[in-house]
């Protein structure tokens, strides 16, 4: 299946600056390798940090975590390409949830930017190319979502309409998928892009907002993905999965005895059928985010009550499901002592209701540009004190939990509002 060079045909390398366990389940990549070799005069190599070699002249990079940006240099140096722009002919450019919500990072090292969905940016620039670098950035400037660092500044550019937009159908898996590939032998589907709700430390808001596919279309990609790659498995790729026909959709995955896994699941729209139709398609884990205690979660716009999430475990409990990851922040702007400990009485009594294994995970609050808290100083100070009184509440309870580390948080705090980086 994959498009083999010849004469006449341009090159397009997606690289994915981390491993390919991670990477081969990444849609962005996905859609971009689609979207490239269904050109009759294109075509699309993927190359990941421990597979693959970037010889393309035409590079494109994505980045869904900062500290990615670390594994540029390697990976070009290994295909024998200088970071440097003025020391190299090959084309660099770079997209993805990092460049969206800082785009000037990497304008030191990138010849362009992408800024937005793909589908609706990626076919422009092709239109353009030419191996004449200086005439290919000053025509792809005036595309909207391409910002060419000295030429134009930052803009994004949306799809409208997911029906509109081709799917990217064919997703390549190793034969035999090894079991650190955490989806397995999965196909992706994305029902809806964006999200509704309008948490005040999250990004995905303003990108681009809702969007939705038909039940009509949904059905036909999932025919088709599971014919052409011989899948047996479907993951809900959403930020939230509020699609309206959310239920239709776990009931015709059930109705073609397709397994499934919904990851991210809104805890006020999931009631009981929604879980039982979850459990009937075999997902055994429940992965929730609080964030905090009520009164804080509520003022950060997560407007989720505490007898939402103890109703939740209940249901869960009811229809046996094995495990429940809970997701906590701690540094989160006007949160003090008293709502620490809130949060961890919280915490206690969720876990003393569940009747599955009870992780907790505890980040450190990192702002994001593009948030209601993107002005906000990280504090690393702040971090270590608030971690030092959660284990002392938890520490108690014999509960089960993980604290991240206040340095890497920091780390990446400053990559994601740094105008520049440097390697
Ligand atoms: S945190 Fe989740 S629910 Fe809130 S806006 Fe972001 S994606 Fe939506």
């Amino acid at each position: 299946m994959q498009k083999q060079w010849k004469k006449g045909i341009n090159q397009l390398d997606i690289v994915y600056p981390n491993k390919k366990f991670g990477g081969a389940y990444n849609l962005g990549i996905l859609i971009i390798y689609n979207l490239v070799n269904n050109i009759p005069n294109w075509m699309c190599n993927r190359v990941f940090l421990d597979e693959g070699k970037i010889s393309a002249n035409l590079i494109g990079f994505t980045f869904q975590y900062e500290p990615d940006y670390f594994n540029i240099k390697g990976m070009l140096a290994k295909s024998g390409i200088a970071i440097e722009k003025e020391k190299r002919k090959q084309i660099l450019f770079a997209g993805g949830p990092c460049v969206n919500a800082n785009p000037t990072a990497l304008s030191k090292y990138m010849d362009f930017l992408v800024m937005g969905d793909a589908e609706e940016i990626l076919p422009k620039i092709l239109d353009c190319y030419t191996e004449d670098k200086p005439k290919f950035l000053e025509n792809i400037s005036k595309i909207p979502g391409v910002f060419v660092p000295g030429l134009n500044n930052p803009s994004c550019s949306y799809v409208k309409s997911l029906d509109d937009t081709p799917y990217p159908l064919y997703q390549p898996l190793p034969v035999d998928v090894p079991k650190e590939y955490v989806f397995g032998n999965a196909f992706l589907l994305e029902p809806e892009r964006g999200c509704p709700f309008v948490c005040k430390f999250c990004p995905m808001p303003s990108r681009g907002g809702v969007r939705l596919r038909s039940l009509e279309k949904i059905k036909e990609i999932i025919d088709k993905g599971i014919k052409l790659n011989k899948r047996n498995k479907v993951i809900i790729y959403t930020a939230s999965f509020t699609h309206p026909k959310r239920k239709e959709i776990l009931k015709y995955l059930l109705s073609n005895n397709l397994e499934f896994s919904v990851p991210s699941i809104k805890v006020e729209l999931a009631d009981r059928d929604f879980l039982e139709l979850i459990r009937k398609g075999g997902q055994r884990t429940l992965t929730i985010a609080p964030e905090c205690d009520e009164k804080l979660r509520f003022d950060i716009g997560k407007r989720v009550d505490d007898e939402q999430y103890f109703r939740f475990i209940e249901n869960a409990n009811d229809l046996s499901f094995e495990t429940i990851k809970a997701y906590f922040m701690i540094g989160i702007p006007e949160q003090n002592d008293e709502n620490i400990k809130k949060m961890c009485e919280f915490i206690i009594k969720a876990k003393g209701l569940s009747k599955a294994k009870f992780y907790v995970s505890i980040n450190p609050f990192v702002p994001k540009p593009g948030t209601a808290f993107s002005e906000y100083q990280f504090d690393e100070g702040v971090i270590k004190k608030q971690a030092k009184l959660l284990k002392s509440f938890l520490g108690k309870s014999g509960l089960r939990f993980k604290i991240q580390g206040a340095r890497q948080a920091r780390e990446e705090w400053i990559l994601t509002h740094k105008k520049e980086v440097y390697f």
